[in-house]
Order: structure tokens, then sequence, then C-alpha cells
């Protein structure tokens, strides 16, 4: 009876329990069922990492590594990139069935709750690589309630993103030890090495890391460290990802570490970069190799002229910068060497020339062999004058060119007109020149505004590479390239040195008032090499120019950067464009049957002027006027030597020419004197070099260079 009644009991609380578990059930699945719902998964939080910016060369070197946000070294990188070891060493020592779990692994959970009620305490974790994911992205205390919550979003996230994309997240967020976080960064800090070139030694050590991240630190607790490494190893085995003998390999060796130095390399580069200056991604467009060899040249050519050098390679099909280096060392506080001066806007000298020079071409207002007048112009309050001092008289755009002659360029010019040669220069990126035309006039083709050497390379990267349609025809740019990239350019710079190696490149230098800012741009449809010399504080730098101490440091560049085996055979094909004609050597405007002389010229067809001399050579010729007369100049003789005498108060020397009506002297490209014909005028001397031009007021010029010791 007692049994029975007993027996009654019993069944009724089986009965009420299954009947209340089973509502319990009901009502955990529709409050699981709408927590899924109402609580989506936040997956925001897992697009982006709190990561370093890792600045790299274009074939991914590095060229720097920042901290995150938050202070954390990270670099994240793809599953794919995190070798052969990590990835299954992590596996096997967090979470064996990772590949067979859905977020929860309810085996090792029961046994973790079994464990906890027969023991009283916790022997195995019950938690995944999931749910340490899920803390990892959203950190909170470790409570029950919490482990609940990452349990619910560890099942979620699985439905979202997969196993794979799991793993790449976990190994990109899990800690290393100090501020590192993730697998590259920890391989880089321990190893200095990618995680894909860790061995299965390595690897292991790793992986055991982020259980423990301040504890097993390997720098600091070897010990530790190696004891986890050879668990990791034994966890390997267990899971058969590797056999036991290789396991038993690795646990005889020692932990062997290789510290990282952080390289900072490319520093003016990186640093326009992070300030903004600087659009780019992380992989950069920057060739290491370019940029080292940049470097090292710099220091080979240091200057005692000048103390800042700024150097830019490009590359011509689409102005990126291969190389971009600011000052010759960027540690030297005194000489302003964090200053990048390749984005400083300083005077262009001449650098400008070859653009008007080609837009007059395209324009129909010039040929090479043009004859161009090199007189003084005498404009109210401006009378320019070219580098030199000497005035060539008639000169032909082709020299005028190559010379750099100021009056020639200023005629060029005005044939194109101001405003529009600005405009065009704006367009082609030299955005800093921003004033007004009045405010720069007939300066701006000598270098009255002001550039950044990286624009100024870009706007030569367009000529480099001009293409029908551009702003500067590939005809004209054709012809300006190889104007300035003739054998006797190269003989300007090298003299007898002169490197057979060179490349065919064209070039051109500047050099601005006072000797501020020396300038060489050297192209050819490869390669832009831009090179700027001056001191960063604007102060003039006396005998600083463009073609002595700029154009052999851009020279060897380009020699160095060259692919000379191929360059000096396929020299560029003249565009279909062009063309060849008949000219009159004396005016260098198509020859009529009265002309003396003929040369052939390029010129492009239905844009190029047709008129023809017209005889004009030939009364020149027959009528000399006197005006046409040049001056000589009879004291002193070209190429003597004066010694100074010590007991001689205010030593001078006498100047005297032939010619007729006004003569003008210039000592050192300065202006002088003006005098008559037979006049002697009496020039003050200190020792130094003396190059004296006399001219006319037709602009005939003489020229004579002495030494007074
Ligand atoms: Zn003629």
């Amino acid at each position: 009876m007692l049994e029975t009644k007993r027996i009654a009991r019993v069944k009724a609380l089986v009965h009420n329990l299954t009947r209340w578990s089973g509502w319990m059930g009901i009502v955990g699945v529709i409050l699981f069922a709408t927590a899924w719902f109402w609580f989506p998964f936040p997956i925001e939080n897992f697009r982006q990492y709190d990561a370093s910016r890792c600045i790299t060369d274009r074939n991914g070197e590095i060229l720097r590594t920042t901290l995150s946000p938050q202070g954390q070294r990270c670099l994240p990188i793809p599953l794919a990139d995190a070798g052969k070891w990590l990835p299954v060493a992590i596996v096997a020592t967090e979470d064996k069935r990772f590949r067979r779990h859905h977020g929860v692994d309810f085996l090792a959970l029961s046994r973790a709750i079994g464990q906890l009620a027969w023991n009283r305490e916790v022997i195995s974790g019950a938690s995944t690589i999931s749910t340490q994911l899920v803390r990892l992205a959203n950190p909170r205390p470790r409570t029950l309630p919490s482990k609940i919550i990452e349990a619910f979003r560890a099942l979620q996230m699985e439905t979202i993103l997969s196993k794979d994309e799991i793993l790449e997240q976990y190994l990109n967020r899990a800690p290393f030890g100090s501020n590192l976080v993730g697998i590259r960064a920890a391989s880089l800090h321990y190893f200095s090495k990618e995680p894909a070139d860790l061995s299965l030694t390595e690897a292991s050590l790793l992986a055991g890391l982020p259980q423990s991240p301040s504890r097993l630190r390997p720098d600091r607790h070897p010990q530790s460290a190696k004891k986890r490494r050879d668990h990791v190893l034994e966890r390997m085995v267990e899971c058969r990802f590797i056999e036991k003998d290789r396991s038993k390999a690795s646990i005889q060796m020692p932990i062997l570490l290789e510290p990282w130095t952080p390289p900072f390399l490319a520093p003016h580069f990186v640093d326009s970069i992070l300030q903004g200056k600087l659009n780019l991604p992380s992989q950069t467009t920057l060739d290491l190799h370019f940029q080292k060899l940049t470097e090292d040249l710099i220091t080979r050519h240091s200057s005692d002229k000048a103390y800042g050098t700024g150097v830019v390679i490009l590359d011509a099909a689409n102005g990126d910068i291969l190389a971009m280096v600011g000052s010759p060392d960027y540690r030297n506080k005194r000489g302003a060497g964090q200053v990048n001066v390749t984005l400083a806007q300083r005077s262009p000298g001449s650098t400008l020339k070859p653009f008007a020079y080609a837009l007059a071409m395209d324009r129909g207002l010039l040929t090479p062999e043009e004859i161009l007048k090199d007189n003084p112009l005498n404009l109210p309050g401006y009378q320019p004058k070219n580098f030199d001092g000497n005035f060539r008289g008639a000169v032909s755009a082709r020299q005028a060119l190559i010379q750099s002659l100021n009056l020639p360029a200023i005629e060029i010019l005005r044939r194109i007109g101001q405003k529009s040669f600005l405009e065009t220069m704006q367009g082609l990126g030299l955005t800093t020149l921003n004033e007004t035309r009045d405010h720069y006039g007939l300066n701006l083709i000598l270098g009255g505004g002001e550039v950044r050497l990286l624009d100024l390379a870009r706007a030569y990267a367009k000529l480099a590479q001009a293409k029908p349609g551009d702003t500067i025809s590939p005809e004209a740019a054709f012809l300006v390239a190889k104007i300035l990239s003739g054998n006797e350019r190269d003989l300007a710079v090298f003299g007898h040195a002169r490197n057979e190696r060179i490349p065919r490149v064209a070039w051109k230098t500047g050099t601005s008032a006072r000797n501020r800012d020396a300038w060489t741009i050297a192209w050819d449809q490869q390669y832009i090499v831009g090179v700027w010399r001056g001191n960063p504080d604007g102060s003039p730098c006396p005998n600083l120019t463009g073609i002595q101490d700029a154009a052999p440091l851009a020279l060897e560049i380009f020699t160095e950067i060259s692919d000379h085996e191929s360059k000096n055979i396929h020299l560029p094909q003249p565009p279909l464009g062009l063309a060849k004609r008949t000219i009159c050597s004396q005016t260098g405007l198509p020859a009529d049957a009265t002309c003396l002389q003929t040369i052939m010229d390029w010129y492009l067809p239905g844009i190029s002027k047709t008129s023809s001399c017209k005889g004009d050579c030939l009364s020149k010729a027959n009528n000399p006027s006197p005006a046409h007369t040049s001056p000589h100049i009879i004291r002193p003789i070209n190429g003597q030597t004066f010694a100074l005498l010590s007991d001689r108060e205010n030593p001078s020397l006498a100047l005297e020419a032939e010619g007729s009506g006004n003569l003008y002297w210039f000592v050192n490209g300065s202006f002088f004197r003006k005098s008559n014909a037979k006049e002697i005028l009496q020039l003050p001397l200190e020792p130094g070099i003396y190059e004296i031009t006399c001219t006319t007021d037709e602009g005939h010029a003489d020229f004579v260079r002495i030494v007074v010791e």
C-alpha cells in the first residue's frame, strides 16, 4: 500500500516535472527566438579593427607602422597570410572541435558543468574560439551572465560569419603580450618574421600566448613560455595535426627570439601621408629600392653651398611617386631635416620655360629653328637679363631653350599670352600659382611664381607622356624633349668625365634670384627625376646653380634607375603629327627661292605658320644697317689675368669698346654703366672672376672674361 502510494507520488512528480519542463522549454524557445531577432548580431563591431597604420612600399615592404588609436600594435592580415602552422596550433590549443560546433561546444560545456558540480572548481573551460572572439570584440566582465550573452552571440555569429572568417578575426584580435594584438604584430615583434614564415616551433610558441599573454611573454618569462609551447605541441599531436616525432623534435628546441626594430623608412614621404598632405592608401606607390638609391646618392653629392636637398622620382605614366626625399638628413635638427622641401613653395627659376615653348609650338607660333631676338628689353622698371649677362642678338628657338635665354622666353610668353600660360600651368597642377596674371607679369616665365617640386615634376610627367587631346600635344612635347636631350647637353654637365651609360634623357635646369633655389627636372617616357637644392629657410646660397648643383645629381639618379640596354636602342618615334620642311637658315621661316642658305626643320602641318622668308634674309645680308654692327671690347682682352698690387688704393680697370650708338656694360650679370664708343669707364676691382658684356641698343654683344688675383 505504502509502496503503491510512493510510486504514485514519484509518478506525479515525474509527470509534473515533465509538464513544467515542457512549458519551460517552450518559453525558453520563445524567449530565445525573440532575443535572436530583438538583439541582432552587432556585425559592425567586426567590420574594422583598432588597427595600426602600416605604410608599405609598392611591394609590401614596411616603411613604418603606427600605434592604433588605442595605443595598440595591431596589423590585421587575411587568413591566407597566416601561414601553415599558426591557425592549426591555435585551434588545437583553444578549441579542438572548432570546425564541428556551432559557436558553443555543448560537449565541453556539459563536461565543465559536471566537473564544477563534482570538484567544486573549474578544471576545463568551455569557451570556444567563437565565444572568445565575441569577448575580444566587446569585452565584458567575466561573470556567468556575460558568459551566457557571449554564448548567445557566438551562436548568432556562426550563422553570419564562416568558420574561416571567425578564425581570421580571432587571429587578428587575440592578445600576445605588451601592446601586441593579432598574430602579425606578435610574429614581427618576437621573430622579425611574417606569420607565413614561422616554423612549427615558433608558431606553437605564439599559439600558447593568448591564454595568458603577460604571464607567458617569451621575452620576460621564457620558462613558462616554453612549457606552454610544449603543451601546444602535444595538443597538436592529439588533434593529429602533426606526428608525435615532429612534436618531440620541436620540444627539444630552445626558445630563440629575434626582436624586431620597427622600420622607419622614407620618413618625409610617410610623414606626408600620415599628416594628410599626400593622399595615398597604406600600400603606397613608393619603390624602396629607388628610395634607398636616391638617399645614398644625395649623401654622395652633398654640397656645402646649401643644406637642403629634395628629390622626387615619378612614374611618367601616371605621376605616381616612386621616391621622395625631403632633406639630406631627417634627424638633423639644425638643418631643418624634418622639413620636406619637395612640398615647399619655391621660385622655379627657368623650369617653366619648356611648357611655354611647347605651347607656342602647339599654337603655330614657333618652330625649333625659328630665329628669335635675344636683345635687351627696356620696359619701365623691368630690365630682364640673361643668366650670364650676355645677349646673343639672333638665336634659334632651339638654342634659346638649351641656353635658357630669358629674353626669347619672354618673347614666347608674349606670343602665347600671360593669361593663357598661367591658366595652362595651373591646369597642369601647379596650384600654388594662385595669384593673378598681373601679380606675376612677364616674370612668371623667369621664376616669378612659387611652385612645389612634387607638382612641378608631375607637370613634367604630363609633358613626358603627352597624348593626343592633352593640354600639350605629343608633337610639341616630342620637340621640346628632343631639344633638351641632345648630346651637347650632357657634355655641359659631365665634361670629359661623361658617362657613356647615360640614358637619352631630357632635362631642364633652373636657378632662382639670388641663388636661393637650384633645380633640375630630368625626364624620359618612363621616369621623371626632380631635384631641388637650396636652404629650406629661403636664405641665398652664393654660387648655387641648377646646372652645377642639381643637374649632376638628377642625371646620376636617372642613370642608376634606367634600363640602359633597351633605352639607347629604342628612342621615341616622332609622333604622326610632325613633319620636316626646308627653312631659311637666316630667319628660320619657310624658305623661298631668294634664300641664300636653307636647312631642314620640324613643323606641325596645318598648325605651324607657313608665311615664308620673302627675301628678308637677303636684304639683311646686302644692306647691313649700322645699328646691326656688333660692338667690340678693346680692353680688357678676353682671358687676361690681373694681379692686384697691394700699394694701390681703390684699384680699377679700364673698359673700352668700339661700336655705334649707346653701349651697355654688364659685369657678372648685373648692369654696370652706359657709355659711348671710345669712352673709357673704370671698373673697381676685387679678386675674382669677371664676366664683362658690352651690348648695343639692338642687342648685339661682345663678351670677355678675366681673372683678378
Ligand atoms: Zn630667307
